[in-house]
């Protein structure tokens, strides 16, 4: 039997078991080729049935239309945080950036640098414990875009409902929350997501854009970051990450067999809610960081309400093989994050921890 771990790791994070011991069994030899598919040209037969195996199998898994691309790009989600407003921010323009935590004001950080922005709602004087409702939400029909950040990591909280924008794209950081859940990508003009929560292992850069956007992009820009580079040569333009975009398919594949994003969402709801439920049942005692009507079942933040308990908390989870529960450095506090290959065998093992540390310390 393999020891795996309660890995509740907010990025790079657990991958489905089945994923990792199919990977094992082709790493020496992928389909009778004497090689792993890392050692084999990015121009070869085998690998490009991978590629492209893996761009239609996440176009048939959200149904996405046929007048979006699906790219496989590096750099993180954190080169999108600049490569959105390159391409699509002209000057004159104006982009406006909903802000629900770190990660969105880090992508806004960026935007300033390429032309005007506003504030489209912030959550930030409630310590973004909530996303903003639809209503509070301004920008102008003349803006370049609205980019909002689908679920915030960090402090866990997720958009249950996504803003109509009309004519005007709207942009999603979906780094944390893609393929957690059956999404309407017609709303969307771009999405981006780096792969290691719920794709994959860290490495590439999944966009998914529609195509009238490309033609309108920035054109005068470095030709590895512009959107039509990589689009106009099926991402193949320069060597992509070959493993990385091969698990990612691996994981589509896995996807597929847990009922499509209609089973992982179900999932996805048993497991956070077994958690939610200990929290809420506490009387105080672990206290949830984000308001109910907010809350992300990706990421489950909360604290124990005293603060030497709350130490020993993460001393003795950890000695219980619980790995991953320490909050991000910046805020502290815990964080279980139960992306899509979490198992609800660890997330049970974690509420019967939680119960039982709390009877024994309160
Ligand atoms: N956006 C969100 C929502 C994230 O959670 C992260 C990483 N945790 C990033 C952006 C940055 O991603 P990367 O490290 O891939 O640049």
């Amino acid at each position: 039997t393999i020891t795996r771990a309660f890995n509740f790791n907010a990025g790079p994070s657990a991958l489905p078991l089945e994923v990792l011991e199919k990977a094992q069994q082709e790493l020496i030899n992928y389909n009778n080729a004497g090689m792993s598919i890392m050692e084999m040209s990015h121009r070869s037969k085998d690998y490009d049935e991978v590629h492209n195996e893996a761009i239609a199998r996440l176009k048939a898994l959200y149904a996405i239309p046929d007048n979006y691309e699906v790219l496989f790009l590096q750099g993180g989600a954190s080169l999108q945080f600049t490569m959105v407003p390159m391409n699509f921010l002209k000057e004159g323009q104006r982009a406006s950036y909903v802000l629900t935590g770190s990660w969105s004001e880090k992508a806004l950080k960026e935007a300033l640098l390429f032309g005007k922005t506003a504030e489209a709602a912030s959550s930030k004087e409630n310590k973004y414990r909530n996303i903003p409702t639809l209503n509070e939400i301004q920008f102008d029909q003349t803006d370049a875009y609205v980019h909002i950040t689908s679920n915030n990591t960090i402090y866990g909280t997720q958009w249950k409902e996504f803003p109509h924008t009309g004519e005007v794209p709207l942009v999603a950081d979906m780094s944390s929350d893609i393929l957690s859940k059956p999404v309407d990508i017609s709303k969307f003009g771009l999405i981006y997501a780096g792969a290691q929560k719920n794709l994959g292992p860290s490495g590439v850069t999944v966009v998914i854009i529609r195509k009238d956007l490309l033609e309108k992009a920035n054109k005068n820009i470095p030709t590895m970051l512009k959107y039509t580079t990589h689009a106009d040569s099926n991402s193949l333009y320069n060597t992509p990450p070959t493993f990385g975009i091969y698990m990612l398919g691996e994981v589509l594949k896995w996807v597929e067999a847990q009922g499509g994003l209609e089973g992982i969402e179900k999932n996805n709801e048993a497991k956070a809610k077994l958690i939610y439920d200990v929290i809420d049942q506490s009387n105080g005692f672990y206290k949830g960081h984000a308001e109910l009507s907010s809350r992300s079942l990706m990421n489950i933040t909360f604290r124990v309400a005293d603060e030497e308990l709350e130490k020993q908390f993460l001393v003795e989870a950890k000695e219980a093989g619980f790995v991953g529960l320490n909050g991000h450095r910046s805020v502290g506090g815990c964080r279980a994050s139960t992306y899509n290959a979490v198992p609800v065998e660890a997330c049970q093992a974690l509420t019967n921890f939680m119960i039982e540390f709390q009877k024994k310390h309160q």
